[in-house]
Order: structure tokens, then C-alpha cells, then sequence
């Protein structure tokens, strides 16, 4: 049978295992049926199944040839806390949990390419499949480095695609460079005494000092970072005080800051800090800052984007691969992979226009069944870059 006949053929298994995922979804670590699911699928498939790796994530490996080379192709197991209003038939079963990223679709499309690769000789090499846990929030690739998978099997270049709303359907985009941004988050806490509303001189008013910070805080993206390095910073909380003839005497500022440039974590967080103290200083009271780092930014290799793009003409045509776009200010996991592996890509499949509340943690987020024949023969176009048949 011809390659696209295979995948034409297993399209609909695909998407009734992307629908039994997405009835029965689980929060991060806590995958356990969706991991079973997943360990059964690859034992079935002939692969070695690894689930003592790292908390809840299932790894599999399959070797063909002498090549020695290895790649890791990744995908997600987990949900979100996101009470579903799609009205699907195959809707969610558990009230307030809902696959809203589609990450029931790329653990389904990596079950079929693993399927197909496992029936196939075209490739000479390994094939490391991670189903990660808890790509959301919670760090769950970071975690499995943690551990030790790239110690217990190492590759030379690691790939993941995600569905992409708003991006055409049937088109794939890849960039060298950033493609997802950084995030970190920072929480400050303001202190002096406070005094009756009345009396302001008989205390230090940390609520002005935080306020004073909020605005000083502005300089940061416009005024000491490269204004050709992009980045964003936010201030997304204030809390403090209870009556309105009392100033309080602690104050909370919580805010957030993204960037594509991984040395900018280093640059907010003393930067943060500086202006925290000084703007405190001004007003006699202290700050004290907890910055927190999240995931960096992913950035694209120039090797492995170069790959990507060549598979992606492989699948859809030279004319669909987009190599230039605006990246995303949305953060991922896979960023902390692709850092330890140090070449590969991660990858957008066009999901198409979507409405509003449709879009990616959206409550009406429904995947694009039509990009699962594209996904699974972009899988495989990859490996077949990656780990040529023949030496090729
Ligand atoms: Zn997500
Ligand atoms: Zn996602």
C-alpha cells in the first residue's frame, strides 16, 4: 500500500482515539487513563514501553536499522480546568476538565504515526515517542529532564507540532528563531507602617510606593531593553487595604513579563528588583520581590527548522510551509526539550479560522479533525528526513 493509502486508512481509528481522549480528559500529572491508554496502544504496536520515566509520562522507543541516530518526537497528555461548552457528542465526561488545547489530537496523531512507523522500514534509526505529562503550567517537560529522559535516551534532535487556530488549514508553519515566548512572573510585597487615612504622616503609605513602582515600571520595556528584542510586561494585580479610613501598611503587586530573548529573564528580574527598591526607597518603606521564572521562550534552531520546513514541503507543498510569521507571545513546555536536546523544532499545523471562544483553552475549543492525515505524514516525513533509510 502506497503511504498516503496507509494513513488514509488509519485516519478514522485516529480520530475515534482523539475522541475517547477528549471524553475522558485529566490535569496535569494525573493522566493515569489517558497514560494507560496510551502505553496499551504502544505495546500493541510492537514498541519497548517505558511509564517509569518521569511521573505520569509514557515514553516509547523503535529502532530500525544500524544508524545509531535518534530523534524524539513529543506530545501532551494533558487537559485543562475549563468547563466545556462545545455540546459534542464526545464532550468531556468530567465537569470542569477539558482537552481545550487539542492535546487529545497530537497524543492521537503520534499513536498513529507510531503505528505506521512500527509497520514500516523506512527509516534507519531510533524513534524516542514522549507523551509528556502537564505541558500547561505546570512544567511537566522540565520535570521529565529532571528525571533523566534525555540522560536515558539521548537523540540528536527533538520535534512537536501543535495545532494552530487562526493559522490556514492544511498549512504548516515553522520559523528559525523564536516561534513562543518566555514567561515569568514576579510578585512584590510592599511594607511600611500604616496609619489612620486621616493622619498620612504617621505612616509610610506602601500603597503609594506601590503604585509609584507600577508606573516606574513602564521604563522597563521602553527604556532598557533593545527595542528590536520584543517584550511585554504586565501588571496584573494589586492587592491590599480593607477600610477606607485606614492606609494599609502591606501592599501585593503581582505582574508578568514575556520575552523571546532567554538573557531578558536575567535583565526583568534584576531590573524588577532595582526599581521595586528604589520606588519603596522613595517612600520610606521596604519591598521585597519574588521572581519566579516559567518556561523559556522556543526557539527553533536553525538546523531543525531547516528539517521542518523541507518535511513540511514534503506534505503539503513548498507552497503551504510558512517560515515567516509573527512567533507567538504564548508560552510552551516544549521549550525546556528543545533547550536539553539543543536541535530540532516545534511546528504549527494550520487549524483555520476559528470563532470567538474557539481558539486554543477556549470553552468552545473544538479540534480540526482535518489536519490528523497532515500531522501523521508530516510525522513521518520528519523521521524520514531525520533518519533517512539508506543513508541517504
Ligand atoms: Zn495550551
Ligand atoms: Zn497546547
Amino acid at each position: 500500500m502506497r503511504e498516503d493509502d496507509r494513513i488514509a486508512a488509519i485516519v478514522p481509528e485516529v480520530i475515534g482515539w482523539r475522541r475517547a481522549i477528549h471524553a475522558n480528559p485529566e490535569l496535569g500529572f494525573a493522566e493515569y487513563e489517558t497514560a494507560a491508554f496510551v502505553a496499551v496502544k504502544l505495546k500493541e504496536f510492537g514498541l519497548a514501553v517505558h511509564t517509569d520515566v518521569s511521573a505520569t509520562a509514557v515514553v516509547a522507543t523503535l529502532t530500525k536499522g544500524t544508524s545509531g541516530k535518534a530523534i524524539a518526537l513529543r506530545a501532551e497528555l494533558d487537559a485543562l480546568p475549563i468547563k466545556e461548552a462545545t455540546g459534542l457528542a464526545y464532550a468531556s465526561r468530567k465537569d470542569g476538565v477539558m482537552h481545550a488545547c487539542g492535546h487529545d489530537g497530537h497524543t492521537a496523531i503520534l499513536l498513529g504515526a507510531a503505528k505506521l512507523l512500527a509497520e514500516s522500514d523506512s527509516f534507519d534509526g531510533t524513534v524516542v515517542f514522549v507523551f509528556q505529562p502537564a505541558e500547561e503550567v505546570l512544567g511537566g517537560g522540565k520535570r521529565m529532564i529532571e528525571d533523566g529522559l534525555l540522560k536515558r535516551f539521548p537523540v540528536d534532535q527533538v520535534f512537536a507540532i501543535h495545532n494552530w487556530p487562526g493559522f490556514p488549514e492544511g498549512h504548516i508553519g515553522v520559523r528559525a528563531g523564536p516561534q513562543m515566548a518566555a514567561v515569568d512572573d514576579f510578585e512584590i510585597v510592599f511594607r511600611g507602617s500604616g496609619c489612620h487615612a486621616a493622619m498620612p504622616h504617621l505612616g509610610d503609605d506602601p500603597l503609594l510606593a506601590a503604585a509609584s513602582f507600577v508606573t516606574a515600571i513602564q521604563r522597563l520595556v521602553s527604556r532598557s531593553v533593545d527595542p528590536l528584542s520584543p517584550a511585554v510586561l504586565s501588571v496584573t494585580q494589586i492587592h491590599g487595604g480593607r477600610f477606607n479610613n485606614f492606609v494599609p501598611g502591606e501592599v501585593k503587586v503581582e505582574g508578568t513579563c514575556r520575552f523571546y530573548d532567554r538573557r531578558l529573564s536575567d535583565h526583568c528580574a534584576a531590573e524588577i528588583e532595582r526599581v521595586a527598591q528604589a520606588t519603596a526607597a522613595m517612600h520610606g518603606a521596604a519591598a521585597a520581590l519574588t521572581y519566579k521564572r516559567g518556561y523559556p521562550p522556543v526557539v527553533n534552531p536553525a538546523t531543525g527548522a531547516a528539517l521542518t520546513a523541507l518535511a513540511g514541503a514534503d506534505t503539503v507543498g513548498t507552497e503551504r510551509v510558512a517560515t515567516d510569521f509573527q512567533p507567538s507571545m504564548g508560552c510552551e513546555d516544549f521549550a525546556f526539550l528543545l533547550q536539553g536536546v539543543g536541535d530540532g523544532a516545534y511546528v504549527w499545523i494550520g487549524a483555520g479560522d476559528v470563532g470567538p471562544g474557539a481558539g486554543l483553552h477556549g470553552d468552545r475549543f473544538v479540534f480540526n479533525d482535518a489536519v490528523v492525515p497532515i500531522s501523521i505524514r508530516f510525522f513521518l516525513n520528519v523521521v524520514q528526513r531525520a533518519l533517512p533509510a539508506g543513508g541517504r
